[in-house]
C-alpha cells in the first residue's frame, strides 16, 4: 500500500478519543501518524497499520486506482 507523509488515513478502527482520521508524519518499517482528534503521534507497525486503513485521503490524487 502506497502511504506517504502528509497523507491523511481513514481508519476502521477509531483511536479511543473516537477520531478515525490520522496524519502521517513518518513511513517506513514504522509508521508515525498523529491523531487528528487529539493530536496524539503514535508509533505502528507497517503491517498492523495498513490492515486498519479504511481509505487514503490525499489531495490531488492523480493516480489513484
Ligand atoms: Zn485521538
Amino acid at each position: 500500500m502506497d502511504v506517504r507523509p502528509g497523507d491523511i488515513l481513514q481508519m476502521k478502527k477509531p483511536h479511543p478519543c473516537g477520531s478515525k482520521e490520522f496524519l502521517v508524519l513518518r513511513s517506513g518499517m514504522d509508521f508515525k501518524i498523529r491523531c487528528q482528534g487529539c493530536g496524539r503521534e503514535v508509533m505502528v507497525p507497517r503491517l498492523k497499520c495498513e490492515k486498519n486503513i479504511k481509505k487514503i485521503l490525499r489531495e490531488n490524487i492523480q493516480d489513484e486506482h
